[in-house]
């Protein structure tokens, strides 16, 4: 069982962890910073530093097959740990932070188009999400405005848990229709923007929308029917 720090604080870089297993499919730490691949977040990059010296490249996180199992994907060719050796796991932080900006972007997306989000994608500086809009024509320069002025009004992002049973009591909480909400365990966690957005996510966000940054609507295409993608961008 894997410790995820993450889930508590997006914001640390590193820790210490010990190695449980480490075969072909990758590396299992008992702790770790590292966020594996998922609600259309991408798994973290970085470097695990034994205390030999050597270090290892990550390319990649990825779930496992047990609840809260975290793989870090060794760069092809990296020579394994051996189980208990003790390390120090370090995120690519300047890459996490900008999937972080994005992801926390996508939320407030979200909140100003109406019609249930069928898909998303968080990518390194670009980010979409899909919208079940019959036949509506999306205004690109007003969404883009609207939320830029979300982003400026520097609106605090944060983590809440809740219990099944007050989910189930507001399905209107969600929102994405492809990525179900982490359920089950008797709890559920929802990401706050205070007064703006509230819904399950197990992703990794800003604390604040001012650290968002300026973004421009890249595109708006059709994809079906129903369907709109709005393709987003950082601006600088
Ligand atoms: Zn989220």
């Amino acid at each position: 069982m894997t410790e995820l720090l993450f889930r508590d604080d997006g914001y640390l870089r590193s820790c210490n962890a010990r190695v449980i297993r480490a075969d072909e499919r990758g590396i299992r730490l008992d702790h770790t910073v590292f966020y594996p691949m998922g609600g259309g977040q991408p798994g973290d990059t970085g470097m695990l530093g034994l205390s030999s010296g050597r270090s290892i490249a990550i390319v990649d996180t990825v779930k496992g097959p047990s609840p809260d199992e975290v793989i870090h994907v060794p760069a092809a060719g990296s020579s394994l740990p051996e189980p208990g050796a003790e390390l120090v796991a370090e995120i690519d932080w300047e890459r996490r932070h900008r999937l972080m900006r994005m992801h926390t972007c996508l939320h407030l997306l979200c909140s100003i188009v109406p019609g249930a989000v069928t898909g998303g994608q968080v990518s390194d500086g670009r980010g979409r999400l899909d919208f079940d809009i019959p036949g509506s024509s999306l205004d690109k320069e007003a969404i883009t405005s609207r939320l830029n002025a979300l982003i400026a009004e520097g609106h605090p992002v944060g983590p809440r848990w809740i219990t099944d049973e007050e989910l189930a009591a507001q399905p209107e909480l969600v929102r994405t229709m492809s990525v179900k909400p982490p359920s089950g365990a008797g709890r559920v966690r929802v990401m706050e923007i205070a007064g703006v957005d509230l819904q399950p996510c197990g992703g990794t966000h800003v604390r604040n929308t001012a650290e968002i940054g300026p973004v421009e609507i890249t595109k708006i295409e059709n994809k079906g029917r129903q369907n709109r993608r709005i393709n987003l961008a950082f601006a600088v």
